[in-house]
């Protein structure tokens, strides 16, 4: 059996990107820690659901601490820096946030909180984190040099551009054909999967895990995070259907194996 680390950002970052492979593997019998570099301390909370003097980040820790269990973790860790907000914000000055942090300081608190463990994979960001947010790209870099200072395989967890980009098209179509005017939300995602550093090309990637059959697991630990998602939101509230649809596979990177053009996306993440 593996042990895998998904190192994350902020919590719910885990449930909505890696929730289902986390799920399935800890379901094979692997075992499956999660890293959280920051407590979410920038994000902003679903109106009314801090109780008086409860902190953000206090409320998203044990958020992550119950979707992990609902994942099926083993354990839960923080790296221990704070939340750099979005790029164009102040809160990317902070003295403590993650961005400001050196990066080796950062490997050595990975290395310490990993000491005892036999990690055989180590799942980050993206180059541009999936969308560009600061913390993220801070991720991929501080979890790839601890990853080459330590042997451990790497995994960069990305968003599917020509996917999304699909089911937006089809979505379109089916507004035009219905004589509807071009919905703008639309319009705006369609214009976002065509951008260049918005996740990556399908071509790029070597991993589509499907995560149909743990699909309540990734939902339950989506919604666990009520402090930043809505009970009315659509991550809650979506049909199961479109959701598997829209949610159903989890997309990986080997930057050490590309997939070859002959070559069919690999479905197990331990697989090179
Ligand atoms: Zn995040």
């Amino acid at each position: 059996m593996a042990t895998v680390v998904f190192f994350h950002a902020h919590p719910d970052d885990e449930a909505l990107s890696t929730g289902g492979t986390m799920a399935l593997m800890a379901e094979a019998g692997h075992r499956v820690i999660l890293v959280v570099a920051t407590r979410g301390e920038e994000g902003e909370p679903v109106e009314g659901i801090l109780k008086d003097g409860e902190k953000l980040e206090d409320r998203r820790s044990l958020e992550t601490e119950q979707s992990g269990k609902i994942l099926g973790v083993s354990r839960v860790e923080f790296l221990g820096y704070r939340d750099s907000g979005m790029i164009d914000s102040s809160t990317t000055a902070h003295p403590e946030c993650f961005w400001q942090a050196d990066e080796s300081a950062a490997v050595s608190r990975l290395t310490n909180i990993l000491k005892d463990e036999k990690v055989d994979l180590i799942v980050v960001y993206d180059p541009n984190g999936g969308y560009g947010h600061p913390d993220h790209i801070q991720v991929h870099r501080v979890g790839t040099k601890w990853a080459e200072e330590n042997g451990v395989r790497l995994r960069w967890v990305t968003l599917n551009r020509d996917a999304i980009r699909r089911v937006v098209e089809e979505a379109i179509k089916a507004n035009i054909e219905a004589g509807q005017e071009l919905d703008s939300d639309l319009a705006k995602r369609e214009e976002r999967s065509s951008d260049e550093s918005f996740g990556m090309a399908e071509s790029d990637i070597t991993h589509a895990i499907d995560v149909v059959s743990v699909l309540d697991q990734k939902r339950q630990a989506v919604a666990t995070h009520a402090s930043q998602i809505a009970s009315d939101s659509f991550f809650v509230t979506l049909g199961n259907e479109e959701y598997s649809r829209a949610f159903g596979k989890e997309w990986y990177v080997d930057p050490n194996f590309p997939r070859g053009t002959e070559e069919l996306l690999r479905t197990d993440l331990l697989l090179n």
